[in-house]
């Protein structure tokens, strides 16, 4: 019993500690706490600004030439992949360097781009109002999405996962979750799948992937269910904690997001990103950031100039 409340109290500090984890500077831990790896600034590699770009077929870049920068949705809270320092507002990881890439693809100094946290249930509508001019954060390419708006890419590909607390013994793939309760984002589509394919699990749902971790460092859900891409930068966070178990079981092309019918932008982000991946710019990028969750640079998927639509 003295065990359990323990193991209880030990949780929630483990939950209270990823908040404030979230709320400090990354990487510059206090005396005491965990290591953090964080993306270091001095390994993320420069992007040469291409000179006098222009995309005049592309309303989007137009608004945002006139404008001076680019306006970029992502997510804040998603460890090595898009985070948001809350001291300097900085955001950092592999989708916040891809940003950067395209935005030196398309003439605009990287250091220019103004970021917008967007939760995944409205990438959408924020594209389609003109909110932002791309979305870069964990976005994944699907047939009903492309109905709403265009993607270039995709630029990595991710499974669905699970995240478990660490003396987890009875959940090990989506099969173990009849009677469980799993959260994951509204609008995912990780989301979505255990809805359609496993409806017999209790899945909850919240605006971001960290309060469901909160929850489960908590005991109030058993699992979170996302990409393995985000999973196992939370699990490294407080590897003590959390596991990610199984194997993956979906396919997530991650692509970026642009306002539906502008095609020049979609193509000129699509010859971005092989030019990228072709010079080494993309694995360097990788491994300064979401390499540090510990899977190796795997090879990119091939980039998908689907026709103009
Ligand atoms: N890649 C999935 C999606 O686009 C899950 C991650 C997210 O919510 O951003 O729905």
């Amino acid at each position: 019993m003295l065990h359990f409340h323990s193991t209880r109290l030990r949780r929630a500090l483990a939950a209270l500690a990823l908040t404030v984890l979230a709320l400090a500077a990354a990487g510059c831990g206090k005396d005491g706490s965990p290591p953090v790896k964080g993306p270091e600034g001095s390994e993320l590699p420069q992007y040469p600004v291409v000179k006098s770009f222009q995309l005049p077929d592309s309303p989007t870049w137009e608004k945002a030439k006139r404008r001076g920068h680019l306006v970029v949705g992502a997510k804040e809270d998603q460890p090595y992949l898009g985070e948001r320092d809350p001291a300097s507002g900085l955001y950092t990881g592999f989708d916040i360097e891809i940003a950067k890439m395209m935005s030196a693809a398309l003439g605009f100094p990287p250091s220019t781009i103004q970021f917008k946290t967007i939760a995944s249930a409205n990438r959408e509508t924020s594209l389609q109002n003109g909110q932002i001019d791309l979305y870069v954060g964990t976005y994944t390419i699907n047939d009903m999405r492309k109905k709403l708006v265009g993607f270039a890419g995709p630029y990595y590909l991710a499974g669905q996962g699970l995240l478990v607390r660490s003396d987890e013994d009875d959940i090990k793939g989506p099969q173990d979750l009849a009677g469980k309760r799993v959260c994951s984002a509204a609008g995912s589509t990780p989301a979505q799948r255990i809805q359609a394919d496993y409806p017999k699990a209790d899945l909850v749902t919240y605006d971001t992937y960290s309060v469901c971790v909160d929850n489960l460092l908590t005991f109030q859900v058993d699992a979170v269910t996302t990409d393995d891409a985000i999973l196992l930068g939370y699990a490294a966070k407080v590897p003590d904690e959390l596991k990610v178990v199984g194997k993956p079981f979906s396919e997530e092309p991650y692509g970026i997001g642009v306002p539906r019918g502008d095609n020049a932008l979609r193509f000129a982000l699509d010859d971005a990103l092989v030019k990228d991946e072709k010079n080494g710019d993309w694995r360097k990028a990788y491994d300064a950031t979401l390499g540090l969750s510990g899977v190796p640079a795997p090879k990119p998927p091939p980039v998908d100039r689907y026709p103009a639509s």
